[in-house]
């Protein structure tokens, strides 16, 4: 919403944004932004025992929940008013309060009805929780930023992004964790090699992963203790039950109807390629239109609408072979398809692969290891997925993707010279397929 507004502004539109909560999207106040600061936070506990191998002797060290809360929460303000800066240097106008359609040209935001020629609905998603029993003992990652205590035995349910990082963070930071999910392995959709490295490496960092399980019904005790009933009968004691079951789009009291906006029954806006709804002036980005549920591409998005309908230069989205992470500790870099669907999709395909112990656990002599995988079109030579597990694998991919996004082939890759010693000189280095 923000960068749509900002945009759009700068092509000359005269602009107003609507926001119920605080400027700056989930993503800032209570997403992407303060989770990489916790997980940052949980990284120290590897890096002073790290030390020791370096002939550093750290001592005895600490951890205090609420001064990293506290300081999260500052950067979080912080952010806030370069947002808030952003909107009104640009000239927008800022409706503090919930936005209702009205009809297609009107809004109402609390005693104001604003009318406008074109409507952007950006309201995101917000956490989905199992109607269980005892549900409502449960956190989701909402309130996960703002506990008063790190957990000391948490549960995290689910298997997918969030529930993978939250698992790590509080690993890291010291609790005890389980992580239940209801399928065979974690991060469904990633390629399989991904998949079973993590969950490998998030064991081997003391994760109690728990597959093929629901959990059915939550008790809290006198004591503050949760009991979580499993479907396969065990029982898991949590002082924090933290639900990472995915998220719905955010399209309560919007008013869509009386807009006449289609909304599919969950709450996802169909859109086209321009972000356009049904209605000819009502436009929707981001989580809203469930497409590809990452901030980048909300940011895309609204930056392509505001260029198409206020810049002269209409431009559809392209949501091939974006690059995406998974903050888990190991983290995960991707782009492209995995081995699974790179075969469904191109039938003849080479594989590279690599497991190595990266550089720094030489002396560390911590027992992690680093996966990096090629897919390779064999007719064309074209790369069409790269998948890396472990330190900076987000930062590594991020320049890759630019290859992949390129369609360079793997003769290119050949062709570049590695930087030694690195990990990702390995992606540039390898030389034989091992057929998956
Ligand atoms: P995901 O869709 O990634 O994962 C949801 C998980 O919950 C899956 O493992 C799913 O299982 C499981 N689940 C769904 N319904 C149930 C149920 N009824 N009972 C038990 N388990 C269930 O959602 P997240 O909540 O992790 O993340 C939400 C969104 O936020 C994602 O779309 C992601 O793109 C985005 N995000 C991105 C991040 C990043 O870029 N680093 C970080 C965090 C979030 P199954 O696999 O079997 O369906």
């Amino acid at each position: 919403g923000v960068r749509a507004a900002r945009i759009a502004a700068g092509h000359g539109a005269r602009v107003g944004i609507c926001e119920t909560s605080r400027v700056g999207g989930t993503c800032v106040i209570r997403g992407c932004v303060p989770k990489k600061l916790l997980s940052y936070a949980a990284h120290f506990a590897e890096e002073f025992e790290d030390a020791a191998g370096f002939g550093w002797e750290v001592g005895e060290s600490r951890f205090n929940w609420s001064r990293l809360i506290e300081n999260k929460d500052r950067e979080i303000d912080r952010l806030n008013k370069v947002y808030l800066r952003l909107l009104s240097d640009s000239g927008v106008v800022l409706y503090d309060g919930h936005g209702k359609l009205l009809d297609s040209h009107r809004v109402q935001v609390g005693d104001d009805i604003i009318s406008a020629e074109k409507i952007l609905i950006a309201t995101g998603g917000r956490p989905w929780k199992p109607e269980i029993p005892g549900v409502e003992h449960s956190i989701t990652s909402d309130e996960a930023f703002h506990l008063e205590a790190l957990p000391g035995k948490a549960l995290v349910v689910g298997g997918g992004f969030i529930a993978c990082e939250f698992a790590g963070i509080f690993n890291g930071l010291g609790s005890e964790v389980v992580q239940a999910y209801r399928g065979d392995q974690i991060l469904r959709g990633f390629d399989q090699d991904v998949r079973d490295t993590v969950a490998a490496e998030m064991k081997k960092k003391g994760i109690d992963i728990r597959l093929g399980v629901n959990v059915t019904e939550l008790t809290r005790h006198a004591d503050g203790l949760i009991t979580a009933q499993l479907d396969d009968g065990s029982e898991i004691q949590a002082d924090t039950v933290m639900f990472a079951t995915g998220r719905v789009p955010n399209v309560r009291g919007l008013g869509l109807l009386d807009a006449g906006v289609h909304a599919k029954p969950g709450g996802m806006i169909p859109v086209n390629e321009y972000s356009c709804t049904n209605v000819p002036n009502i436009f929707a980005v981001g989580d809203v239109t469930n497409r590809v549920n990452l901030t980048p591409v909300a940011l895309m998005e609204g930056h392509a609408f505001a260029d198409s309908e206020f810049g002269g230069s209409p431009r559809p989205v392209n949501h091939g072979f974006i690059p995406s992470a998974v903050f888990s500790h190991p983290p995960v870099g991707t782009v492209g398809f995995s081995e699974k669907d790179a075969r469904t999709r191109y039938g003849d395909l080479d594989v590279y692969r690599s497991e190595f112990t990266p550089m720094k656990h030489t002396l560390s002599g911590r027992e992690e290891k680093t996966m990096m995988k090629l897919l390779v079109q064999a007719s064309s030579g074209k790369v069409v997925g790269l998948h890396v597990v472990g330190m900076d694998a987000p930062e590594i991919v991020q320049g890759f993707a630019v290859a992949i996004k390129s369609g360079l082939t793997k003769q290119q890759f050949d062709r570049t010279t590695g930087i030694h010693p690195t990990a990702a000189e390995e992606l540039v280095t390898m030389r034989t397929p091992v057929q998956g």
